[in-house]
This record gives C-alpha cells, structure tokens and sequence, in this order.
C-alpha cells in the first residue's frame, strides 16, 4: 500500500473542510490527471481562460489541454505589452494559478513580485481554480509564509534568472534587491464570492 497517498487522502479531507468553512470549495485528485480532469470540469466551454505563471498547471497537463480547447485563451506571452494582457486577466472567466503554501485548515499564501497574480486572486477573474500539491500543505500560516519564503520563492528566483541573494545561495535573505520576488504577501483566508475559488488539492508533486 502507498501510504502517503493514504495519509495525503486522508489529511486532504481536513484541508477541504477547511477551505468550505472560508467558503471556498476544495476538491482531492489522486493523480495529476485526475486535477486536470477536475479542473476542466469547472471551466465551461467558450469561456476566457488565462494564468499566472503556476508550473502546476503546465505540469497536470491543463494549460496544453486549455490552449487546445474550446475556450478563449489570454496567452500573456503572445502580447508584446504584457500589462495589456495582465489587464485583460481581471475581466477573464476563469483564472488558472497554483499557491505557494496552504494551510491545513485552508488559508491560501502567496508571495508576489509583479502582484498579476494575487491581485487577480483578490479580485478581478469570476472564477479561479487553484492546483495545489499536497507537498505545499502546511500547520498554519507562520510554516506556510516560510515555506512560500524559503521554498517556493528562492526556486522561482533561480529560474527567472533573477540578481537576488537567495537565487545564489537557496536561502532567503530577506533582500530588497530591485529583482525581489517578495513584493507582495496575500493572506486568503475567506471568500466573499461564492463558488469563485476552487481549490484542487493534488496527490503527486507538482510545481515548488
Ligand atoms: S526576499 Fe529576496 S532573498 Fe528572500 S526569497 Fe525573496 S527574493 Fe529571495
């Protein structure tokens, strides 16, 4: 028997809990498959779809599967200005992003350099679904901003090529370098909007 599959199906059903008591909906997918199959049976059919970063939804296979579909893809990197395509993301049906942490009882942390893509998770898009690897899952709030500072922030440094002291040496050194990628710290921790955030927890490893 898998046993951290086991335990994982098991804690993620504290994890959905929690997201319902913020109302937010969450859902468990065994295999990242299973998360993209989820997560296209959330988007209808002609709808705007666009995404902010989030190595999760090119890794489950949604993004190759969204640009390929019958929606109306926002590709920010066919836009020579991206702000204009960053703009139009806040007006899109749906948006497509993974968390940097999450807490057992279902608070969402983000870090953000640009701030696209939190403020689109504060507001803006009708509806955003959020793939989430249960290896981001952490206690509570405090674990959750240290992993998404000492984790998930010096790896997308590092692959942003960015001139920051933790793309160096793997370690958050609280920098204010003009490449920082800590501007921004978004705290979710309820929904005013119903049926707008859906979180689909993931057995496997996905993203950082
Ligand atoms: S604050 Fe600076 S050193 Fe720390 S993770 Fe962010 S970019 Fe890296």
């Amino acid at each position: 028997m898998d046993f951290t599959a086991k335990r994982n199906e098991l804690w993620s059903q504290k994890v959905i809990k929690g997201l319902a008591s913020r109302n937010m909906t969450g859902y468990y997918a065994k295999t990242k498959e299973e998360a993209c199959q989820i997560a296209l049976s959330l988007i209808p059919e002609g709808a705007t779809v666009t995404m902010g970063g989030g190595a999760s939804i090119s890794e489950c296979g949604l993004l190759d599967v969204v640009k390929g579909g019958n929606y109306q893809f926002i590709d920010r990197n066919a836009y020579a200005d991206r702000r204009e395509a960053q703009l139009l993301a806040y007006d899109a049906d749906v948006y497509l992003m993974s968390a940097n942490a999450m807490t057992e009882d279902g608070v969402l942390v983000n870090i953000d350099g640009n701030a696209n893509r939190v403020s689109a998770l504060a507001y803006g898009p009708k509806k955003v679904i959020l793939v989430v690897s249960m290896n981001k899952i952490c206690k509570d709030v405090d674990s959750a901003m240290k992993r998404a500072r000492n984790v998930a922030a010096p790896i997308n440094a590092g692959r942003f090529g960015l001139n920051t002291p933790c793309s160096k040496t793997g370690a958050c050194a609280d920098c204010k370098s003009p490449d920082t990628v800590c501007c921004q710290f978004l705290i979710t921790r309820y929904s005013k909007h119903n049926d707008r955030i859906h979180v689909i927890l993931v057995n496997e490893d996905l993203g950082f």
